[in-house]
């Protein structure tokens, strides 16, 4: 439920430096069923899908960028090429019709993977509003 959700986002070690699960993928250390890749950027299916099709697209170089709320203008090109990504990703993925675009950001958003992420989901109708 949303509370034991919270709790877990909330205990989560958000230390700046630290490597994720995801630094893991990038490195082909453990499997992900990747879905686009580019020179910058990275796409593949979340392992807990909320939707028919829910993709996670992650800067292959996070670059501080441990949340959005740490952005700064260096990162403006890779925000760009992010959402770029998850639109290329809704195309292959045949949602394009009704697709989301969602960021977690910080404990209270339930954010649980240090390292900015965009989840592309569809292939559902998607209600309104997000809970
Ligand atoms: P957040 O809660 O931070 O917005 O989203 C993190 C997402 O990463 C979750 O939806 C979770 O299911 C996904 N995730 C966590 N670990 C892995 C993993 O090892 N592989 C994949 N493919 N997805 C993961």
């Amino acid at each position: 439920n949303n509370e034991e959700a919270a709790a877990k986002a909330a205990a989560v070690n958000f230390d700046s430096e630290a490597p994720t699960i995801f630094d893991k993928i990038i490195n082909k250390e453990i499997p992900a069923s990747i879905v686009y890749e580019d020179e910058k950027v990275l796409a593949f299916r979340d392992i807990n899908p909320q939707a028919p099709v829910h993709v996670l697209v992650i800067p292959k170089l996070r670059d501080g960028l441990t949340e959005l709320g740490k952005a700064d203008s260096r990162h403006a090109e890779i925000l760009g090429q992010l959402l770029y990504a998850a639109k290329t990703v809704a195309e292959k993925e045949g949602i394009v019709d009704g697709f989301r675009v969602v960021i977690n950001n910080g404990p209270g958003a339930c954010q649980s993977v240090y390292h900015l992420h965009l989840h592309v989901l569809g292939g559902r109708q998607m209600s309104w509003p997000p809970v």
